[in-house]
This record gives structure tokens, C-alpha cells and sequence, in this order.
């Protein structure tokens, strides 16, 4: 049975958001429909809503940071029954068969994975995300929500949570490693409580001192304003990793003059325009220069798991639907502390 859903939608890039209703497929054998409870914005939504990252479709339901409860199952779904607590996150598809996807990287699937909103699915329908009370999705892409993880706090784990997690696994974080994180928002402030709880000496780099007090709190050992060109003097040279989670244009020769001899640094922001470096700032020191995108869906389990064993989850301000368009301003403007998370039950209320 096909199911009618209030969302609440871009019509076109840089328009408002406004409510409307969608279609959700009919379940097929592998498909879990979702009573969505809590949408996380992610700043990757406003890029997408504004076209920063090119071409794309409209409307737009955005939204992949998703949490709710299992409200039915396809016929062939074991892995899941209703009542279920789950979250699903950027992407909702892949091919299944290619060496990235047989090795639990779907994302970089070799077909191309599907985006839960802003894509196009395998059978030519439009994808449309989580800013919806409902939204179906194959079994593969749906994550467990751990008891103990309220479904508020764990769904900008979805996204936020593994795009942090999965490059801090990858770059071997963790007791007597210094990491800095560039940017206390979304992405930043989990990076900052996984690094921290995977036993690095973790420090803050933020354009000013205005959220030091939090950034101590959540478990940085030091905190220092990017603002201030003393900073990248005091610094040179003191990092293992570098984790930059900003959504803008950095000046990246600076940053990499703050690690240490073969260290990394790794962007996960994903600014539109290009970022540039001047090769020395690599070859001397022999530093690395990396990325790193959400990540496989065995990563996202394991981070989830990670998170409820270590009472991690994102730090909340809850809106309703009508707030939407005020908290993307907030959010351009640095002004979010540290995830908007939007109430689904109010969508279409
Ligand atoms: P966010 O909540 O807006 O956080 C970004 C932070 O960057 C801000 O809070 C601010 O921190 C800092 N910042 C913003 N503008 C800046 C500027 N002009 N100069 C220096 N610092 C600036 O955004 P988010 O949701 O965490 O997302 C961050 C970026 O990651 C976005 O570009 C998003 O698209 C990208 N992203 C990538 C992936 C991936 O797979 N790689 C996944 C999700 C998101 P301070 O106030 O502390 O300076
Ligand atoms: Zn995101």
C-alpha cells in the first residue's frame, strides 16, 4: 500500500522550506517503513538546498540523519520488526556486488550509492529524506538504535556521528595521539566526544572563544581561536591528526603547518568552492592531506554501538517543523549548539 506522508520540502535552491505531502513506495520483500521520529539538519542539507554543490533536484525533502520506530516490514525482512527503535543515514541504496560494497564500503559504491534525498533510486524514482513523518527503506540501510540511546540524540549520529567516527577509526586515534578538530558544530562537537572517548588528547580549533566553556565540557583538553594568528604559532607542529569539519573555505597551508611529522590531516567539511595548498606545506614533513566520507553501513552499527557503550550522543536543540528556515540561518551563522533535531510529529500538525 502506497502511504501519503506530510514533509516538509525546498520547491526550488535557495527557497524557503515549506510543508507538503509526498508518496512513500509500497513495501517491497526488503523494505522497513519508518515512523520517523526526530530528523537531524545537517549542514550538508543547506549546501544541497542552495545548489553550493551544483545541480539538483526539486522539490527536496532533505534530511539524512533519521530516527524513529519500525511501522511495518516487507515480506522477506528478518532483521527487523515493528516497534523496532532504528536510524537510517545518507544513503539507501548501493549495488551490492562491487569490491567497495562486498567490503562494507557502500558508499563508495562502484554503481553509485543512492542518496536518501537529492538522488535518483535503481528504479528512476526521486529520493526524498527525513524531514517527513514516514519514509521507507531497504532493509541493508537501516541501522539499530541501542537501548539506552534516546532516538533525539542518536539521529545526528546518522550522519554527524560516523562521518567523525569513521576517519578517526581509519587515522588510528585514540591513547597518546593529539587530534585537533577544526569547527565545533555538528560534525565537530562528535568528533570532539569520539576522539575523546577513544582515548586522545583532543583539541579545539574554533574561529573564536565564544564556545570554549562547552568545548572543555565536552572533553577537549585545549581549546584555541583560529582568529588569532598566535594560535597557528603556539601550534606548529603539535598534532598527529587533524580533523576539519568546516563548511567553508580554509586556508589549508596554515592548518598543515599545525602537524606533526607525518601526520594527517582530514577534511570531512565539503565547502563547494575548491580548496587549495601549496605542495610544500606536504612534502615537508612528510604530511598527508586526506578525506573522508560518512562511511559503509557496518561502520555506522559498530559507531552507534560505540556511542551507547560510551553515553555518547549529539548535543540537541529540538525545533518543530515551522522553525526549519530560522535554524538553517542559524546554522550559516555558526549559531547551533550543536544540532538542530527536528520533532517529526510536528510535521504536518
Ligand atoms: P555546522 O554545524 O555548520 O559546523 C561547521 C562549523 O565550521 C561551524 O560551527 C563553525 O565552527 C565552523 N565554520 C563555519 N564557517 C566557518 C568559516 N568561514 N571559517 C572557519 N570556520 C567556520 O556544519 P556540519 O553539519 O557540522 O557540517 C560541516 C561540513 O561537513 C559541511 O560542509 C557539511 O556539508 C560537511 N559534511 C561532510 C560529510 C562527509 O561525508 N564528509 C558528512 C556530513 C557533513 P566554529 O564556530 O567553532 O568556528
Ligand atoms: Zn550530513
Amino acid at each position: 500500500m502506497t502511504t501519503t506522508t506530510p514533509a516538509i520540502a525546498a520547491p526550488a535552491a535557495g527557497q524557503p522550506l515549506a510543508p507538503t505531502t509526498i508518496v512513500r513506495r509500497d513495501l517491497r520483500p526488503d523494505d522497513v517503513l519508518i515512523d520517523v521520529a526526530f530528523a537531524g539538519i545537517c549542514h550538508s542539507d543547506i549546501h544541497q538546498a542552495k545548489e553550493d554543490w551544483g545541480t539538483a533536484i526539486f522539490p527536496m525533502v532533505p534530511g539524512h540523519e533519521i530516527a524513529g520506530v519500525v511501522a511495518a516490514v516487507g515480506s522477506g525482512v528478518t532483521k527487523y520488526q515493528v516497534g523496532d527503535r532504528v536510524g537510517v543515514g545518507c544513503m539507501v541504496d548501493s549495488c551490492g556486488e562491487c569490491e567497495y560494497c562486498l567490503a562494507g564500503v557502500e558508499q563508495s559504491c562502484l554503481k553509485g550509492n543512492v542518496p536518501t534525498y537529492n538522488g535518483v533510486g535503481y528504479d528512476g524514482e526521486n529520493t526524498y529524506g527525513g524531514y517527513s513523518r514516514q519514509v521507507v527503506v531497504k532493509d541493508h540501510f537501516v541501522c539499530r538504535v541501542p537501548d539506552g540511546l534516546g532516538l533525539d540524540i542518536a539521529a545526528p549520529l546518522l550522519c554527524a556521528g560516523i562521518t567523525t567516527y569513521s576517519p578517526l577509526r581509519q587515522w588510528h586515534v585514540g591513547p597518546g595521539k593529539k587530534v585537533a578538530v577544526v569547527g565545533l558544530g555538528g560534525l565537530g562537537h562528535l568528533g570532539v566526544k569520539l576522539a575523546v572517548a577513544m582515548g586522545a588528547e583532543v583539541t579545539v580549533l574554533s574561529q573564536s572563544l565564544k564556545k570554549q566553556e562547552d568545548g572543555l565540557k565536552l572533553g577537549a583538553k585545549d581549546y584555541y581561536a583560529t582568529g588569532d594568528e598566535a594560535t597557528f604559532d603556539v601550534l606548529r607542529g603539535r598534532f598527529d591528526v587533524i580533523l576539519n569539519t568546516v563548511s567553508a573555505k580554509l586556508p589549508i597551508d596554515a592548518y598543515l603547518s599545525l602537524l606533526r611529522v607525518g601526520g594527517a590531516m582530514v577534511n570531512v567539511g565539503a565547502p563547494g568552492e575548491p580548496l587549495s595548498y601549496n605542495a610544500f606545506s606536504l612534502l615537508g614533513g612528510n604530511k598527508i592531506l586526506a578525506g573522508s566520507g560518512i562511511g559503509g553501513m557496518r561502520e555506522t552499527q559498530e559507531m552507534l554501538d560505540f556511542c551507547a557503550e560510551h553515553g555518547i550522543g549529539a548535543e540537541i536543540e529540538t525545533i518543530t517543523a515551522d522553525q526549519v528556515n530560522t535554524a538553517y540561518e542559524r546554522v550559516e551563522n555558526s549559531d547551533v549548539r550543536y544540532r538542530f533535531v527536528i520533532d517529526a510529529a510536528t510535521i504536518g500538525a
